[in-house]
């Protein structure tokens, strides 16, 4: 059975997150963050260590790790029924991140739509980043070319993945406006699917 389901796409910093944490707490939709299930890892665990490699250069971690990790964690979360796959639509953040991934993610998603939250200016993303790293804790963002890294491998190997699923199905936000203008035009979509 494939998983209905719709993507929070975009940048580091554009507000995917934000997005997604609201999201999930209404009833029949389930988020579930990419870089969350990694941080959750512990250090002693090859992956955990894997994540800390690739993240702490800002740079994806190999996609069949990732894969591998993500089907695990959704295994869990429908073991522990918090993710009910007939009755809940799954929010997917920062997942896939190339397109390797979203190939190999074919037979699991029920792709129905792609927010793309669009920030065209990257100093806005940087500071944004910059202000989470201290209050998060993210070791990933306090350095400044660890960022920029961040930055270019998502245009260089996250981006393609929007042409991967085809235009019809993304809807842009320009993700600079008021977290609850984003969310309004994110429930606006949602509420017709
Ligand atoms: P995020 O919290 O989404 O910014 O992700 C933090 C870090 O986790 C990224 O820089 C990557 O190293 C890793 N990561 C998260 N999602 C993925 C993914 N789909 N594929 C590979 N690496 C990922």
């Amino acid at each position: 059975m494939k998983y209905n389901t719709v993507l929070l796409f975009g940048a580091p910093g554009a507000g995917k997150g934000t997005q997604g944490k609201v999201l999930g707490t209404v009833p029949g939709y389930f988020h579930i963050a990419c870089g969350d299930v990694f941080r959750n890892l512990t250090v002693e665990s090859e992956l955990g260590r894997v994540f800390l490699e690739y993240s702490g250069r800002g740079e994806l971690v190999p996609d069949e790790y990732t894969i591998r990790l993500w089907r695990e964690a959704v295994e869990g979360r429908k073991q522990g029924a918090q993710f009910q796959p007939k009755r809940d639509m799954l929010v997917l953040d920062g997942l896939p991140r190339s397109l390797t991934q979203a190939q190999m993610l074919a037979d699991a998603l029920n792709v129905l739509a792609i927010f793309n939250l669009i920030c065209p200016d990257r100093s806005k993303l940087i500071a944004r980043l910059q202000r989470r790293a201290l209050r998060e804790n993210r070791l990933d963002d306090v350095n400044y070319e660890v960022i920029l890294q961040r930055l270019d491998v998502y245009e260089r190997e996250t981006k393609p993945v929007l042409d991967f699923y085809g235009a019809q199905l993304v809807h842009t936000i320009d993700a600079t406006q008021p977290p609850i203008v984003v969310l309004h035009q994110l429930l606006e979509v949602l509420t017709k699917l």
